[in-house]
C-alpha cells in the first residue's frame, strides 16, 4: 500500500520519541543516532499528531498521492 502522505524528518530532530508515541499507524522508528526514521513500509495517513507533538518543529507531513495524480481523477 502506498502512504497516501510523505513525512520528512529534519536535522532539528532530537529523538526525544514523542512522535513514536504519538503515531498510531506506528510509521517512525528510533534510528541508532539517537534521531527518528520512516519505516521501509509506512503508511501515514496525514493525522498531524506527530507535528503537533513534536516540541522542536522537526517534522513535516506533505499530501502525496492527490498530488500526483492530480489531473486523473
Ligand atoms: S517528536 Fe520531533 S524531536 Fe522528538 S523524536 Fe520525533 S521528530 Fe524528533
Ligand atoms: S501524520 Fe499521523 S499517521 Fe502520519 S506520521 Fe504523523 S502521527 Fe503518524
Amino acid at each position: 500500500m502506498l502512504t497516501p502522505y510523505e513525512v520528512y524528518v529534519g536535522a532539528e530532530c532530537v529523538g526525544c520519541g514523542k512522535c513514536i508515541d504519538v503515531c498510531e499507524r506506528d510509521c517512525f522508528v528510533m534510528l541508532e543516532d539517537s534521531k527518528v526514521g520512516l519505516r521501509a513500509d509506512y503508511v501515514c495517513v496525514g493525522c498531524m499528531k506527530c507535528i503537533e507533538g513534536c516540541a522542536y518543529n522537526a517534522l513535516s507531513v506533505k499530501e502525496l498521492i492527490r498530488r500526483q495524480y492530480r489531473g486523473i481523477w
